[in-house]
């Protein structure tokens, strides 16, 4: 692949005091009379020259100042050469070498940099332990890749790194992947999203992936804000806003001042775009360059502004300003008191669109009638039970609308038709219905006891958080859909699973009573394996994969059986 590179100079960077302590202190303590400054100098020599980092040249160093001295060079200190395997960077120390730890790649930016006029290339960018979990269970740590690794570092790659060493610099650890260090790729990532080049790419197109770049667009809104720091420890002025082309629209988050308004056609380079939750986000920062772009053809603002429409099935968590219309289907109030001991009222209920149904939380003043159509603009999403959920804090977000602005929706059976191979692509979604074929049916189906406490289930007649409880018993079925090409795990709860077995709880635990738990699980999957069925209920995506909560299910009264051996002979399903 043929890249273009930023040009840095950071000559000025590698002399930063301090820089070098801990080696240095390393290195005073074999040799007590060598000077610091031609220590420090030394560190600096090798990183710039000859790009290799402190850590690993800590040894030639000592050696160097030895020799200087006249000291035998065999009081050397034995060097570490036992792999040290590790699963988090919590169990990392700043002095860690030859660790083996698996990674995610989130990032990935090849710089070249200028060593006695003679371009040398190395990277850095992000990586995240614990990279088979999702990401609120990871710890993202900055990396540098002194060995042109870039070939196995894609971003969305998972690696196992073998023999990188920890680097520790203003009480930051971060991790220098060496030449010497074996990259192992443990899942492919994604090549072409490597972001080498500052020419500007489309909005849909930055939006894919976390990484730098630049990008077009003309801004929808920008207004000042401030984040409080959540150590308590003071306020940071910021500016938030959308740009937006014909590709779409996307939020960006400005931490240095931002001198433009409304309206205007910029051009950002060197931002970077980052995960706000599910939501990608430009952040503008010091190094970035915002400036006025001329182009006559670009589309206008009231052309653009359809970008920040959304409907229901779109939300994704973390997202900001949008712009929705939506039907009123239950609303309630409920009084709380808050942290500070003051009275709050939230208000909240079921809302629907064609392509959907979700909650809205309202933080204001706000009453509507059932049945009745609102638009809201600049409401935002957050998680709620798994699901996005929109939000507005002011009444003024709120527009009472008195033309439906769609045929009628039945709230009561508005379930919108999403077949599996397109829910697993998108967010997590409820008021769905989707049908396919059953392929599995798992054993932890059937009665099960849960935590009084946590309502986790027990293991054992233990729970992982309460130990030795007492157990209430629970009824649901597990089960493998599939469509052909995606599937999803299935689960019915206590209330969906009698329906559908159309027996009720005491009569399921009397029949599993008699034929044993083993019994129900073959009976089931002698009823099941194989059929098609239609679900309604909700879906939720996350890294894990797809899972339907389904509300209802019922056999397909169209069964074809043959397709459906067909896809279990394909996958080799597991029965
Ligand atoms: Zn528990």
């Amino acid at each position: 692949m043929h890249a273009q590179y930023i040009i840095i100079d950071v000559g000025d960077n590698m002399t930063i005091d301090g820089k070098y302590v801990m080696q240095v202190s390393a290195v005073k303590q074999e040799c007590p009379e060598a000077d610091e400054n031609e220590i420090s100098e030394e560190f600096r020599r090798y990183e710039e020259e000859f790009l290799i980092p402190p850590e690993d040249a800590l040894r030639s160093v000592i050696r160097k100042f030895q020799l200087a001295s006249g000291k035998e060079s065999n009081a050397l200190p034995t060097p570490q050469r036992v792999e040290k395997k590790v699963n988090r960077f919590s169990e990392l120390n700043s002095d860690d070498k030859n660790v083996t730890i698996e990674v995610a790649v989130i990032t990935y930016t090849p710089r070249i940099q200028m060593v006695r006029g003679e371009e040398k290339q190395i990277a850095f960018g992000w990586i995240e332990d614990n990279p088979w979990e999702e990401s609120s269970n990871r710890v993202r740590w900055d990396f540098k890749d002194w060995g042109q690794h870039s070939e196995h570092l894609s971003p969305n790659s998972v690696v196992r790194l073998e023999g990188v060493s920890v680097n520790e610099w203003n009480d930051k650890k971060s991790i220098n992947i060496n030449r010497s260090t074996r990259v192992t790729v443990l899942r492919e990532g994604n090549t072409s999203t490597i972001q080498l080049s500052n020419e500007p790419v489309n909005i849909a197109k930055i939006s894919e992936n976390e990484g730098f770049g630049s990008t077009i667009g003309r801004i929808i809104s920008v207004k000042q804000d401030v984040i409080i720091k959540k150590d308590g420890s003071g306020k940071i002025d910021v500016f938030r806003g959308r740009i937006a082309d014909s590709t779409g629209s996307i939020g960006f988050l400005s931490w240095v001042p931002f001198n433009f308004e409304e309206g205007n056609l910029i051009k950002m380079s060197n931002i970077s775009v980052r995960k706000f939750r599910d939501t990608p986000e430009i952040n503008v920062s010091n190094d970035s360059k915002i400036e006025i772009y001329r182009d006559n053809e670009f589309p206008l603002i009231e052309d653009l502004e359809h970008t920040t429409k959304s409907n229901i099935s779109e939300l994704r968590n973390g997202m900001r300003d949008i712009s929705i219309t939506v039907q009123i289907q239950s609303w309630e109030q409920r009084k709380f008191t808050s942290e500070d001991g003051s009275e709050r009222i939230v208000r909240s209920g079921d809302v629907v669109d064609p392509s959907g149904r979700c909650r809205l939380t309202a933080w204001c003043d706000f009453n509507p009638e059932i049945g009745s159509f609102i638009k809201m603009s600049n409401s935002r999403v957050q998680f709620w039970q798994g699901s996005p959920d929109l939000v507005v804090d002011n009444s003024d977000q709120i527009e009472e609308i008195s033309t439906a602005p769609w045929d009628s929706i039945d709230p009561d059976n508005h379930w919108v038709d999403v077949n599996i191979d397109e829910l697993v692509k998108g967010g997590s979604r409820r008021g769905i219905k989707t049908s396919g074929t059953i392929v599995s049916v798992r054993k932890d189906s059937g009665i099960i006891h849960r935590c009084s406490e946590c309502r986790r289930v027990l293991r054992d007649d233990l729970c992982s958080e309460h130990g030795d409880v007492k157990g209430i018993e629970d009824l649901r079925l597990r089960f493998v859909l599939d469509s052909g090409v995606s599937n999803a795990s299935l689960l019915l709860s206590k209330e969906p699973s009698e329906n559908f077995l159309n027996k009720k709880f005491d009569e399921i635990k009397k029949q599993i009573s008699v034929s044993g738990s083993d019994g129900f699980i073959t009976s089931l999957r002698g009823d099941l394996l194989s059929r098609k069925v239609e679900i309604q209920g909700r879906a939720l995506i996350d890294e894990q994969g797809t899972m339907i909560l389904a509300e209802k299910m019922d056999i397909s009264t169209n069964s074809v059986p043959d397709d459906a051996n067909n896809v279990i002979e394909k996958w080799g399903v597991i029965l």
